[in-house]
């Protein structure tokens, strides 16, 4: 991945001191790079910016068990976030945050060539798929471009608001049997 840290050395001055001042790291993904399942979530939050890695504290945790329900190792999978910087006081990306670092996202898709996305909620959602909100999509196998897609939750949404937890543990459970039909 190291194309990619090489992409974020060419960013602007202005964006990498404006708008990113409080983010300490580019977060790439991390996974296999002949993962057949690539997990996209929103935007890596403080301990992630502290790692440098995607998906490294308590929603991460239990995303690891989601996998694991499902029959996925997280070794697996690659996984990887919507955004690649901790956004500023940990608030939710904005548009232009999530159009700067779509390019990012796509080589990261283009390299791996995954034949299942996992998008882990409405950020991910809408700035792979252009369509939301996740509640309307969620646990549904969508097919775009020869690929498919399969939009629930994002983790922290679920331990957030408690009763989102069976609706991500049902998703995690149909995509145990739904990964192994997938074109
Ligand atoms: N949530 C995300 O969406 N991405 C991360 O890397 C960490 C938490």
């Amino acid at each position: 991945m190291r194309a990619l840290n090489r992409a974020y050395a060419r960013l602007p001055m202005s964006v990498k001191d404006g708008e990113w001042k409080l983010s300490r790291a580019f977060v790439c993904g991390e996974g296999r790079l002949d993962a057949k399942i690539m997990l996209i979530g929103q935007a890596p939050g403080a301990n992630e910016d502290v790692k440098g890695r995607p998906f490294v504290s308590i929603s991460s945790r239990f995303l690891d068990r989601l996998l694991l329900s499902a029959g996925i190792e997280r070794s697996e999978a690659y996984i990887t976030s919507a955004v690649q910087f901790f956004p500023p006081k940990n608030r939710a990306p904005s548009k232009s945050e999530i159009n700067m670092c779509r390019r990012y996202l796509e080589m990261q898709i283009d390299i791996i060539k995954p034949k299942l996305i996992v998008l882990l909620g409405s950020i991910a959602l809408n700035a792979v798929l252009g369509i939301g909100p996740i509640m309307e999509f969620h646990g549904v196998m969508l097919q775009s471009d020869g690929a498919s897609y399969y939009p629930t939750l994002h983790p922290a949404a679920a331990i957030r608001i408690r009763r989102n937890m069976p609706l991500i543990e049902g998703d995690f459970e149909m995509l145990g049997s739904a990964k192994d039909i997938v074109p």
